[in-house]
């Protein structure tokens, strides 16, 4: 499996998975993707069918990265995707699945369900894949005698879950930003309470944007980069998006009996790395009918499936909502479905990303690149707060389930799309719990608590807080890797 660059550099070049694997943008700023997709046949998709999880994962991700030994691979994924680690299930019985498909109805003809992606340790979706990761880097740098220091900047649940996923890992610390005194007292025991002395909470005087700020300067500082080993595990992380892949054909094989059948999928979006594992998996041969883009008030993504125009916004057009890990200007994995909407021109890609940056966007209805969306199977939709709260209470009162800000998004632009005959299947992004203020307003109760939260505010808390200065944060990364 070789990868290649979204804008075209070093084609003719050989990068395997573990090449790309610690990095970010390919050097001419575009994203990597494989240089083709692997198909999957019918005898193999029969095969998947009737295997556990972690091993099904082990399956496809094999496929993309041929150049990790396979009974290591097999040995990592076994270690990642347990029922220990997954344990945050709404029925007991059902941790063995890691993603179990919670049937809600049938609506208009079609079986409406969720796909539970939030039981791991941070109660959102991005532990699918950050657990995997840990496990990864830990692996690779172990491999070449390497360390890292992983340097990023959360408002909330990416930061929590690159936490737990690099806990106690060897070869890794993670110093990770956060603004002091802004995150919901929940996010914030999650992420403080941890006690593991590879993990750095560095509480920042100043909002979100402070923090990325000061992520962006410390790696533009090169130098500094380079001697202090500092990487990141942003959204854009190939391996993120591949581990991600796994739970389509999971989801799949729980809403069908057969494999001649098809069905959609609704995502809750907002960098399109989750949706963009789906398109993957399509293009792998999973018959999927419907790619059901789900965005809230923040809706450059919804503009675009509508309209063929993407505009980025600016930070003052970005609005805080209820639903707030949807809450983008940008949508940073993007450029990979346009990489392969047009045709994989790398310099088309390369001009129109230059657009983005100097126009604030571009328009593929005028060239009538556009037209060809629908061969790809997006649609999409957008949703309120207004709307969020009512889904919450709907899918309660009639279901008897409680959901989140970020899945209701998903419900509510999935019975939009709903065809008769064909499963919904919407992707259940975080537990209530993370963002309780909604459903205290929606329900008038309080969100269900998984057992192994019970006290986690109470807990005893370890941080730094540090000015709205890089230089103080730098100082404070060089002072503590030097053991
Ligand atoms: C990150 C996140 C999303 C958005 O996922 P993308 O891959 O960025 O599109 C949606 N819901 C929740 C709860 C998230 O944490």
């Amino acid at each position: 499996m070789n990868y290649i660059s979204t804008r075209g550099a070093g084609i003719g070049e050989r990068h395997t998975f573990s090449d790309i694997l610690l990095g970010g943008l390919a050097k001419d700023g575009g994203l990597y993707l494989p240089g083709e997709y692997p198909q999957v046949s019918a005898d193999e998709l029969a095969r998947w069918r009737a295997l556990p999880y972690a091993d099904l994962a082990f399956e496809i991700l094999r496929k993309f990265s041929d150049d990790i030994p396979v009974e290591d691979l097999r040995e990592l994924t076994r270690r990642t995707y347990t029922a220990q680690v997954y344990c945050n299930v709404r029925d007991e019985e059902n941790a063995a699945q890691i993603t179990p498909l919670k049937t809600l109805g049938v609506e208009e003809g079609a079986p409406l369900s969720l796909l539970e992606l939030s039981n791991g340790p941070t109660l959102a979706f991005k532990d699918m894949a950050m657990q995997l990761l840990g496990n990864l880097f830990e692996y690779a740098l172990a491999r070449h005698g390497e360390t890292l220091n992983i340097l990023g900047a959360t408002s909330g649940d990416t930061g929590s879950a690159a936490e737990y996923a690099m806990r106690g890992k060897k070869g890794i610390r993670v110093f990770m930003l956060s603004p002091h005194k802004k995150m919901s007292a929940f996010q914030t025991a999650q992420m403080y309470s941890l006690q593991d002395p590879n993990i750095f909470n560095v509480a920042v005087d100043g909002v979100f944007d402070d923090c990325q700020d000061i992520v962006k300067a410390v790696s533009n500082d090169h130098a500094f980069k380079s001697q202090q080993k500092i990487g990141t595990v942003n959204s854009i992380n190939w391996a993120r998006v591949v581990a991600q892949v796994v739970y389509y054909f999971k989801g799949y094989f729980a809403a069908t009996k057969h494999n001649d059948e098809r069905v959609s999928f609704t995502v809750p979006s907002g960098n399109f790395g989750n949706v963009c594992a789906g398109h993957i998996a399509r293009m792998m041969g999973l018959p999927i009918e419907k790619l059901v883009v789900a965005t809230n008030e923040n809706d450059v993504l919804d503009e675009f499936f509508r309209t063929g125009i993407y505009r980025v916004r600016k930070s003052a057009e970005t609005y805080h909502t209820s639903s707030p890990s949807m809450d983008i200007s940008k949508a940073s994995n993007f450029e990979r479905f346009v990489f392969d909407l047009l045709g994989r021109d790398p310099k088309r890609v390369l001009q129109l990303f230059r657009d983005v940056e100097e126009k604030g966007g571009f328009d593929l209805q005028a060239s009538g690149d556009f037209a060809r969306v629908q061969e790809f199977g997006f649609v999409s939709g957008r949703s309120s707060h207004d709307d969020r709260v009512e889904t919450i209470r709907d899918v309660f009162q009639r279901y008897d389930t409680m959901i989140d800000t970020h899945t209701a998004d998903g419900v509510k632009v999935a019975r939009e799309h709903l065809q008769a005959g064909i499963p919904m299947i919407v992707l259940e992004t975080a537990q209530p719990i993370k963002f309780g203020e909604t459903i205290r307003e929606a329900l008038a109760r309080e969100p269900e608590r998984p057992a192994a939260f019970s006290g986690l505010e109470d807990l005893p808390q370890r941080f730094e807080v540090l000015p709205n200065d890089a230089q103080r944060v730098k100082d404070f990364v060089a002072a503590h890797t030097r053991a």
